[in-house]
């Protein structure tokens, strides 16, 4: 018979652990973040601005009763990143797990878009991931053990329909093999790397001015009829985090209402 002492609830239990996550002040990041903390983890709180939902997403971990710290970066910046990092791990304890979710999303024709409308997409899409990813990870590996998210999309895998976005598309599409060239190199010395592709969510993303009148459709394309919740980013992402996906490396979660599948 197979050894059953293994305690399977505990597996998600992310209680004694530092959690670092990128895009904290809103939307999928920020519900994340929150999700940690109420998994036991204390967590670094990082977003551009100060005045996005830092203050908010950090009384809610309060009331988790769990400790948070708030960080205003760039994750452009590299050295922002080192700094932010090193913070956390003065202020809150060896960092072990980490979720990126700053991003931007936009729209243009490709014959009409400008170089740099391009650049910037790839700036915070794609080297802001791989700029974080290398901060937490010099962290992890002297650490001993991590295990880091990146939000990707589903715009990463399809094309979506009506949405001329292909600077956005290809920048998903680099994280995701991005992440799992990374769990590659990492694979033998403790760190885990995946990614969650979220189908249409509702986040403040969306409310943009270009995509209001898209929502309707957006619920009509996908096959459980409507967007997500962020909520329903929280159980993959602390799956992917925790000992229960302590064999899952390289991996993209498809979160998408089963989107690709039609
Ligand atoms: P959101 O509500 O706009 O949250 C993203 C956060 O990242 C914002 O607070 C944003 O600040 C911040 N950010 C942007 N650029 C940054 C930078 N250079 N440095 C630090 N922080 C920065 O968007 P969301 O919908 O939650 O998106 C989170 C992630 O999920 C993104 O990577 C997005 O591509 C991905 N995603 C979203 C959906 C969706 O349907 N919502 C679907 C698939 C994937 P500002 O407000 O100042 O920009």
């Amino acid at each position: 018979m197979s050894d059953i002492t293994l305690n399977a609830p505990k597996l998600f239990d992310l209680g004694g652990n530092v959690a670092l996550v990128t895009g904290a002040g809103s939307g999928i990041g920020q519900r994340i973040a929150i999700g940690l903390a109420q998994c036991g983890a204390d967590v670094a709180l990082l977003d551009r601005r100060t005045d996005a939902g830092l203050s908010d997403t950090a009384r809610m971990i309060e009331q988790a009763g769990r400790r948070s710290i708030q960080i205003a970066a760039d994750v452009t910046q590299s050295a922002a990143l080192t700094e932010a990092v090193e913070r956390c791990q003065m202020e809150l304890g060896p960092l072990t797990l980490a979720v990126n979710a700053a991003g931007i999303a936009n729209a243009n024709p490709a014959e009409e878009m400008e170089e740099s409308q391009f650049q910037t997409m790839m700036d915070i899409n794609l080297k802001g991931v791989f700029l974080s990813c290398q901060a937490e990870a010099r962290a992890m590996l002297k650490n001993g053990r991590g295990s880091i998210v990146n939000i990707a999309s589903m715009s990463g895998v399809i094309v979506n329909r009506g949405l001329n976005q292909c600077h956005y598309n290809a920048s998903k599409a680099g994280v995701i093999h991005m992440s799992k060239s990374m769990a590659m190199e990492w694979v033998g010395r403790g760190i885990r790397v995946n990614t969650i592709s979220p189908g249409y969510t509702a986040t403040p993303m969306n409310t943009r001015a270009e995509m209001v009148h898209q929502t309707k459709l957006f619920e009509e394309q996908t096959p459980m009829q409507r967007m997500a919740s962020v909520n329903e980013m929280v159980g993959p992402a602390v799956f992917l985090l925790s000992d229960a996906a302590s064999f899952v490396t390289g991996v993209d979660l498809l979160v998408d209402g089963g989107f690709c599948c039609w």
